[in-house]
């Protein structure tokens, strides 16, 4: 019979995402709905050692829906990577009484969480937090999509530039290991040329690309590059790489940077959040541990922790099939 919980601490942990606040404000309004105490820990499991911890209520999440960021804040913690690191957050929990926790964050921060749950038992729900889409188990992670939608509102804008003074714009955009941004950004933004690090096309494949775009009469393009892209020169090398190859193009780099990770939320990622946070207390509350929740087909579903963080989930070949033929 597992033991009942009484009071539930939510965190947020690893780097931020657009719908992090969303997700907090489910957690805390989910344990309101079934009369259980939820506890905000501050700076992840920073905050969880030094006992950084504030009772929240339904009303203590009030407009924060819309916010970017999160209101926990967010921190990587050297020290929690240490068994007595891991056993002073164990103390602190324990004086507070907190017999549960939602851990929202990256793989990181679900390594974290599964080996604290091992050492001392509390059980433990993930909630999968990052722009990169690189967690496996959910179609999508918190904050993907507004990184979506940010990352094609700016490629918009560079085009109106691009196009006038007829350059040829690299754009590098967020993902980490992953093209998942790189490739959808890239397609819904009209991109002439996709890089990503699951698919090396080589360089000579691009100058061709570019070429055959030239000669098809147009006079700007922009090639999205992943940050993990493993063409072996980094953005500006690869403008350069290009120009010294294609002297009649001027080209510019865009690295977008941390622009992707701020804004507010968009609406998939409000709902997504809601609907993860609820499930993930009810989880707790029905017993259950070390599983992450995610999005499968539209449908909220679990997967193990260690699942989560071992596996790793595969690009679209249909979507990267589609960008070669949008890019002629
Ligand atoms: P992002 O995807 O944004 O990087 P993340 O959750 O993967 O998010 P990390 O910095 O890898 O981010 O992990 C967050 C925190 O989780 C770390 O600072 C650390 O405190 C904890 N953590 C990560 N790996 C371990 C581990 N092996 N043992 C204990 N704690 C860990």
């Amino acid at each position: 019979m597992p033991k009942k919980i009484f009071k539930l601490g939510v965190l947020t942990s690893g780097g931020d995402a657009p719908g992090m606040n969303a997700a907090i404000r489910s957690v805390v309004r989910t344990c309101s709905h079934y009369n259980i105490e939820c506890y905000g820990i501050y700076r992840g499991y920073e905050g969880m050692i030094e006992g950084d911890f504030k009772l929240m209520e339904a009303r203590s999440v009030s407009n924060i829906i819309n916010r970017g960021g999160t209101i926990l804040k967010s921190a990587r913690s050297q020290e929690f990577r240490t068994p007595v690191g891991r056993k002073k957050a164990f103390d602190k929990l324990q004086e507070a009484e907190i017999d549960a926790l939602v851990v929202i964050g990256g793989d990181g921060s679900f390594t974290g969480a599964k080996i604290f749950n091992e050492e001392f038992g509390i059980p433990v729900i993930g909630i999968p937090g990052t722009i990169d889409n690189d967690i496996y188990g959910t179609d999508y992670t918190l904050g993907y999509d507004t990184a979506l939608n940010t990352v094609v509102e700016v490629i918009d804008k560079i085009r109106d530039t691009a196009s006038s003074h007829n350059r040829l714009f690299f754009v590098e955009v967020m993902g980490r290991d992953a093209g998942f941004i790189a490739l959808n950004a890239g397609v819904g933004a009209g991109a002439e040329e996709i890089l990503i690090p699951e698919e090396d096309l080589g360089l000579d494949r691009l100058l061709e690309s570019l070429q055959r775009s030239k000669r098809s009469g147009k006079a700007s393009s922009i090639v999205v590059v992943a940050e993990g892209d493993k063409n072996g020169k980094n953005v500006f090398e690869l403008a350069k790489y290009v120009e010294q190859n294609m002297p009649e193009y001027e080209a510019r780099v865009s690295v977008l940077g941390h622009m992707q990770r701020g804004g507010s939320p968009s609406c998939f990622d409000r709902v997504l959040a809601s609907r993860m946070g609820v499930r993930a207390v009810e989880l707790l509350l029905d017993g259950h541990s070390n599983l992450m929740v995610g999005m499968k087909n539209n449908k909220i579903e679990t997967v193990s922790l260690e699942k989560a963080i071992k596996g790793s989930n595969h690009i679209d070949k249909e979507l990267i099939r589609v960008s070669g033929i949008m890019g002629v």
